[in-house]
């Protein structure tokens, strides 16, 4: 079988030996049918950014720069407008201030709460740096220290929702509900919109007036509607992760009802000052082609997550999800139980990376976490997720997190260059590489 003498010399030159890249030609041919349907959900996804960019007449002038106070930043509130159409929303906060994921989190949460209300998680224990913000770990500034309680609710062993135990942890003074749609560093299923509106609409039942935030983070435009659409009051994530197509410097993103935005507005702010200031500094030209970039980006991240999960599961290795399975985020894991293969793997991912490609990850004792964490990339925007990069905790099992990829051709020889390190140090069962 000849599969293309050229790049099979190219990926020779990159360090790729022969077996590793026929074994890869042999796994993507069998994704061809899977990758035909993602592009489709990228074209769906490129028409609502682009009618979203039109709508709200985004020019030239939205990429000049504000700084002081930002007053009429006019590229910022169109971007806000653009943001708040393309996922549905009455308003949105899409600022360089927001630093984070976990900071636009924090913000939707105590900006929406007060003193005697209650959070609740139905779905278990949520991302692993909410756990400081919520006072699950005791924290300076937490949730729990300005009296606001939490409860949760765990998934079912099936992973399905535990609606009983919703239905009586849900009282007079639960006041929102954060449900996170990607499963995190936890080993459970991502949410679809479908089963995400599934249980908004029971909980509504329960209690109409209680706030249904998503912590979107990874899920954007991974499907052709967003949980906005599914009945959610509020949605929160990060711009270095799918929204901001690899282009966002920095940022996070507020989108939702009005009055919940804007509750957030003047925490992020000030009371009384809100949306009105925040200079945007000369950074909007990348959130918009971000933004515009951001459903390719996506597509290009989940063919290399799939890419990923058909050749560890050929080989052998507990993938989730699994190759054939549907997919709402861009997150793969695989599993290893074996120290050893984790770093094999992040050494491959940091191996193929355009920038810091000649560094070793080592594992770290990350802020927010609760055991030591090795991390692989080599990324153009510091710790941006939506580039190629890989992580977990180093402990049983073992389990590396794989996600991003700007393009696909990276995504793949990425996987190809883990595959590679595990095959050279004998962490392999080659038999199965037929
Ligand atoms: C990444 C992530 C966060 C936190 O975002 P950071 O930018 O890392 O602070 C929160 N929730 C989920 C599900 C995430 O994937």
């Amino acid at each position: 079988m000849n599969y293309g003498e050229n790049l099979k010399k190219q990926y020779e030159r990159l360090g790729i030996c022969k077996d590793v890249y026929e074994f890869g030609c042999r796994i993507e041919e069998r994704l061809k049918e899977r990758f035909l349907a993602l592009d489709q959900t990228a074209e769906f996804n490129q028409m609502k950014v682009i009618a979203a960019m039109q709508k709200k007449k985004v020019s030239a002038e939205c990429f000049q720069q504000s700084s002081g106070y930002g007053y009429n930043d006019f590229g910022r509130d169109t971007l806000e407008a653009v943001y708040a159409e393309c996922f549905c929303g009455e308003d949105a906060l899409v600022r360089p201030q927001i630093t984070c994921g976990t900071h636009a989190l924090a913000l939707a949460l105590m900006s929406n709460l007060r003193p005697g209300d209650e959070l609740l998680s139905p779905v278990g224990k949520p991302y692993d740096t909410l756990e400081s913000v919520i006072g699950i770990r005791p924290a300076k500034g937490s949730l729990a220290e300005y009296g606001i309680t939490y409860r949760q609710v765990d998934l079912k062993e099936d992973g399905s929702f535990d609606y009983e135990g919703i239905r009586r942890a849900i009282h007079e003074k639960t006041k929102l509900v954060t449900i996170q749609r990607s499963k995190g560093y936890a080993v459970r299923p991502t949410l679809s919109v479908a089963r995400i509106k599934e249980l908004i609409s029971f909980i509504k039942q329960i209690k109409p007036d209680v706030i249904c935030m998503t912590d979107n983070c990874y899920g954007e435009f991974v499907e052709e509607s967003e949980p906005l659409e599914a009945g959610a009051d509020l949605i929160v994530g990060s711009l270095i992760k799918n929204p901001g197509g690899g282009l966002a410097p920095i940022g996070g993103y507020i989108v939702g009802k009005k009055e919940c935005v804007e509750n957030a507005a003047f925490r992020l702010t000030s009371p009384g000052l809100g949306k009105e200031v925040g200079a945007s500094l000369g950074i909007m030209q990348s959130f918009y082609q971000g933004l515009f970039l951001a459903p390719t980006v996506v597509n290009a991240a989940l063919k290399g997550a799939i890419f990923a999960a058909g050749i560890y599961e050929q080989l052998g290795f507990d993938v989730f999800p699994g190759a054939a399975e549907s997919r709402h985020d861009i997150i793969q894991s695989v599993t290893f139980h074996h120290p050893k293969a984790m770093r094999a793997f992040c050494e491959g991912i940091q191996a193929a990376a355009p920038v810091d490609s000649y560094v070793t990850p080592e594992p770290w004792a990350m802020p927010g976490y609760d055991s030591d964490v090795i991390m692989a990339a080599g990324a153009f925007v510091q710790g941006s997720s939506i580039e190629l990069s890989a992580d977990g905790p180093l402990k049983e099992p073992y389990s590396v997190y794989f996600q991003g990829g700007l393009t696909y051709p990276h995504a793949k020889f990425g996987i190809l260059m883990s595959l590679q390190k595990l095959y050279e140090q004998n962490l392999v069962n080659k038999d199965r590489m037929c």
